[in-house]
């Protein structure tokens, strides 16, 4: 009997848990927090009775079909589009960027091809190949969008100028020129019904599958078992001794109304001078729910401290340099795989950590049972 223990009870680990467990593997699962589902927990609010996306809003999207279909066979997800609406400079506009936000906005009637054709007028053609996020925003689309819609999110968000960051996280968003509003271009999304927890909860309800709540794993358990994945934060494993690798954490401010607050689930803050970088109404993201009360969510980013939750991976050049260093020291471990988010130190969606989590337990067992060495990545990290 092989005998696995798995550091996290998100959906890396969560994954991970019940393939193994149906290849015939007994798997210990620990989590520090008292709850399953890491930053996707979901909870029933007592005050409102919404259901509240505790560590910040989730929508799940995917156009992975395997990853859509595997999901579904853990809990129902009610189709969900969303649609942000953003403010700045004192108007309402649509997001991502499209045919109606770039209309309102400049206050003309574009056809797609006249947007188009704008789009390249004011997008600055002096930057042959932008090598940042304020770059790649001015070469697409000009200074008055970057700086209304981007710039302002984009500092608050980060803390520093968008010019310090990389090109790939305005890479996200989608541009359209047409009246598109749907926030993700994924072919499959929704919400759960019963929200992420209990998708979790069924991800782990499997004979073989003990769970261990608010149980920090050590290092020295890992020699009770055969092979450990660890879907928690790299630097942690290795006790931080190279240094911590730095994320942004969020703080949410909760504000309790009557009826509708925004009459939106999502709304950005594109200013500078509003702290705040969007405002979540959580009832929203359930709208075959109804409720009297309502509950919102001002959030701010900030850097994190050694005692918050990491959110987003920074991975400018000093952490991917840092992070080199504890990949390399991973790759001399002989009995750790490293998997999803804090594990590989990289700002992926919920749908890609699924995807990974299926392909990392195929990989281990077609392993099974031969002398073949389980990799401590099987997404390069560095990549
Ligand atoms: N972003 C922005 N303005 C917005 C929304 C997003 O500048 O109104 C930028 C910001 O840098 C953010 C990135 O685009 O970090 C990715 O946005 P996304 O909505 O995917 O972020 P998440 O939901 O993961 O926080």
């Amino acid at each position: 009997m092989t005998h696995i223990s798995i550091v996290g009870a998100g959906f890396s680990g969560a994954v991970l848990a019940r393939e193994l467990a149906e290849a015939g593997c007994k798997v210990d699962v620990f989590d520090s927090r008292p709850h399953v589902a890491g930053n996707c927990h979901t909870a029933r609010d007592a005050q409102t009775d919404v259901m509240v996306h505790t560590y910040g809003p989730h929508i799940f999207h995917t156009s992975n079909e395997k990853v859509w279909d595997y999901i579904r066979r853990f809990g129902e997800f009610v189709p969900f589009v969303n649609r942000v609406k953003a403010i700045t400079g004192g108007r309402v506009f649509s997001l991502p960027l499209n045919l109606l936000t770039i209309n309102q906005f400049f206050g003309k009637t574009f056809s797609p091809a006249e947007a188009e054709a704008f789009f390249k007028e004011v997008g600055d053609s002096s930057i042959e190949s932008p090598a940042n996020f304020e770059e790649q925003a001015l070469h697409l689309m000009g200074r008055d969008l970057y700086e209304a819609f981007f710039k302002g999110y984009t500092t608050k968000q980060w803390g520093m100028s968008p010019s310090a960051l990389p090109a790939s996280i305005l890479k996200r968003l989608p541009v359209r020129f047409n009246y598109d509003d749907n926030y993700y271009a994924s072919r499959y999304q929704g919400i759960p019904r019963d929200g992420y927890t209990a998708v979790v909860e069924n991800l782990l309800a499997h004979p073989d599958i003990r769970l261990h709540l608010g149980t920090r794993f050590e290092r020295s358990y890992s020699s009770d078992y055969d092979h450990v994945f660890c879907s928690g934060p790299i630097d942690a494993w290795f006790g931080y001794d190279e240094g911590r690798l730095g994320y942004r954490t969020l703080d949410f401010v909760r504000e309790d109304h009557t009826g509708d607050y925004q009459g939106n689930a999502v709304i950005n803050y594109g200013d500078l001078s509003v702290p705040w970088t969007r405002i979540s109404e959580h009832k929203h993201f359930a709208p075959w729910e109804s409720h009297e009360k309502t509950v919102v969510f001002k959030e701010y980013s900030r850097l994190c401290d050694e005692a918050d939750t990491p959110y987003y991976p920074i991975r400018l050049v000093a952490e991917k340099t840092l992070l080199s260093r504890y990949v390399e020291r991973a790759r001399q471990e002989s009995k750790v795989t490293f998997v999803g988010r804090l594990g590989t130190y990289r700002y992926i969606d919920m749908h890609v950590t699924i995807a990974e989590a299926l392909d990392t337990a195929e990989r281990f067992k077609e392993g099974m049972g031969t002398d073949q060495p389980m990799p401590a990545f099987v997404v390069d990290p560095l990549g």
